[in-house]
């Protein structure tokens, strides 16, 4: 039978399912394979969905569910999208009633559908929806937007807010992402701008995509230029290809050009850019404060009484901004969650655990020992890594392979550190993005440097955000590094760091030596890749120790844990190894 849900329009087989495996028939019905059945339930900031002019700093119940339409590479919740049929066990039955009881209980404002798209759960999502109404909870999602005119019609008078993700502006664009044409979008942002729903847009920046983006830019500043527009800056998550990323300074660029069209636009993905504070359309002063806060998210650090400036102005907000902030605990919150079950699948592709039915009870088990809050700890400590292998080793029967890995990383470890006992330490600080964003005391990458024979000066810091906090001037300056790495892989290219100290008088040892390093295109947190990362970090603080051969070291370990050599432009991406 024909679903009428979204306009890809599957003819939907008898027990069979459509484009999203989510939706069934059973005896001539449409219906959902996994009703009321939830993958995250715990509360959110609204700025993590992220949604920005809408109740500012209120806490949100986040619902998600599994399974997307569409098919996009390079998608930051691929793990959840294709993973109805490897991890259906992570999914949790909850009737409605329920789950606005647990919002009510938790404090909540309301309920936000996030992470997949609430259309492949459709019936569930409109069940809630409504009842979430009836107990004065506000609710809202983000979508790709691609819902019948119909389904949307069914939804809008449940619907207080909606942040729409393009995936361009046209129909090729959408074509890549597996349906036919862009047109449903366009329509749907206007008809819910025009039904009184408060909207946001977001587009991914992908390198050599900026024409779709002002073309984007275009259309939603024809409804309203207050509509909030949130540039996402491409980062390779899961196995994207690394050529598509652009650099946080080319996002920043694109950004200004879209500002001529339209009065708010937001940089994410971009830790230390200013491009997230919401700034007074009049007079340009600084309302709201914001700071990165781990994958596509934002957190607010400082923020005007009711966001008006002293000029007496007030950008579009809908709602008061809360004056205490919630702040997710761990891997709860937002994309860092799919990011955990990413980092878990990256230990299963090089152990070749891919057996679906232990993989299946593999996660079935992570999710009813509630194992995501034990594993935010036990990542951040190299010598921990191990144990981690193990579980997931034992619990898919791979354990030779575990072994190997596991005795590969902790040797590699042990032979690093006992050659740096009696060193002496550089004073090394650990950036990402641009200067000022520190990563946190307690990260993986600070530990890595502290085994690779560093003082890291990272350790000194109080404060903390995700996964770290912005510095100030004097901060960074007390510091005054010998040595500074840069995490992730072209965010911020040494180049654009080394410029921007120079232009911000940032003049500490590090930079007037020039000892600024990245990592790419080598790991240096959660892909047990990481190995690679620290033999990198022990050259660069030890030469007169360490010379590793990093192009050999890397080949060598490609081959052996993704039965495939190893390609600086396709660094990003993994085999599964064969099984033994
Ligand atoms: S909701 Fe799923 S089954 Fe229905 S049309 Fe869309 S992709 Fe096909």
């Amino acid at each position: 039978m024909k679903c009428g849900i979204c306009e890809i329009g599957c003819q939907v087989p008898e027990n069979g399912y459509g484009k999203c495996r989510m939706m069934t028939a059973r005896g001539g019905v449409l219906t959902e394979r996994y009703p009321d059945s939830y993958s995250t339930l715990f509360p959110i900031s609204i700025e993590t969905l992220p949604t920005l002019h809408f109740y500012p700093n209120h806490k949100f119940l986040q619902v998600s569910s599994m399974g997307c339409n569409f098919s996009c590479t390079g998608c930051i919740s691929e793990i959840l999208a294709r993973g109805t049929e490897s991890m259906p066990a992570v999914l949790k039955q909850m009737p409605p009633q329920k789950v606005v009881e647990k919002a009510v209980h938790e404090g909540c404002k309301g309920i936000a559908f996030c992470l997949n798209d609430p259309t492949v759960s459709f019936f569930s999502f409109l069940k809630l929806a409504r009842l979430a109404k009836e107990n004065n909870l506000l609710v809202g999602f983000s979508t790709n937007g691609y819902l019948t005119e119909q389904a949307l019609e069914a939804l809008i008078p449940f619907t207080d807010f909606v942040n729409i993700g393009f995936k361009g502006f046209t129909d090729e664009a959408y074509q890549a992402c597996g349906v036919p044409t862009s047109g449903p979008v366009f329509r749907n942002l206007k008809r819910l701008f025009e039904a009184g729903v408060h909207v946001e847009a977001a587009a991914i920046h992908m390198k050599g995509f900026e024409a779709e983006l002002a073309r984007i830019a275009g259309f939603v500043s024809s409804l309203s230029r207050c509509i909030p527009f949130q540039v996402m800056r491409f980062v390779p998550f899961g196995e994207a290809d690394i050529e598509f990323e652009p650099t946080i300074r080319e996002s920043e660029a694109l950004c200004a050009e879209l500002e001529k069209e339209l009065a708010h636009v937001y940089l994410f993905n971009s830790p230390g850019s200013d491009r997230l504070n919401t700034l007074c359309p009049d007079c340009g002063g600084t309302l709201i404060t914001r700071e990165f806060f781990g994958p596509m998210g934002s957190r607010i650090t400082a923020h005007l009484p009711k966001a008006r400036c002293a000029c007496g102005s007030r950008p579009v907000i809908t709602g008061e901004v809360a004056e205490k902030r919630y702040d997710e605990h761990g891997f709860f919150g937002g994309y860092r969650t799919t990011r955990a079950f990413e980092m878990l699948h990256a230990i299963l592709v090089c152990i070749g655990a891919h057996d679906p039915e232990k993989v299946s009870e593999l996660w079935f088990d992570l999710v009813q020992t509630d194992y995501l809050k034990e594993f935010h700890e036990t990542v951040q400590l190299p010598d921990a890594y191990g144990a981690i292998i193990d579980r997931l080793a034992l619990k898919t029967g791979c354990t030779e392979a575990g072994h190997q890995l596991k005795n590969f990383i902790q040797n590699t470890l042990a032979r690093i550190r006992s050659k740096t006992l009696d060193v002496d330490r550089p004073r090394v600080y650990y950036a990402m993005g641009y200067p000022l964003f520190a990563l946190n005391a307690e990260r993986f990458e600070t530990n890595l440097v502290e085994a690779a024979g560093g003082e890291c000066l990272n350790k000194q810091l109080k404060r903390k955000g995700k996964p770290g906090v912005t510095l100030t001037r004097e901060e960074f300056m007390a510091m005054n590094p010998d040595l500074i790495f840069i995490s992730g892989f072209l965010s911020c290219p040494v180049s654009d760091f080394y410029d921007y100290c120079i232009r911000h008088d940032l003049l500490v040892n590090a930079v007037k030596n020039n000892r600024i390093y990245g990592h790419f295109p080598l790991w240096d947190f959660g892909s047990p890749r990481w190995v690679l990362g620290l033999m990198h970090i022990a050259n660069t603080l030890h030469p007169e120790i360490f010379d590793f051969d990093m192009e050999k070291e890397a080949d060598e370990f490609y081959r052996e844990f993704f039965n495939q050599p190893f390609d600086r432009k396709t660094a990003n991406r993994s085999f599964y190894r064969a099984s033994r």
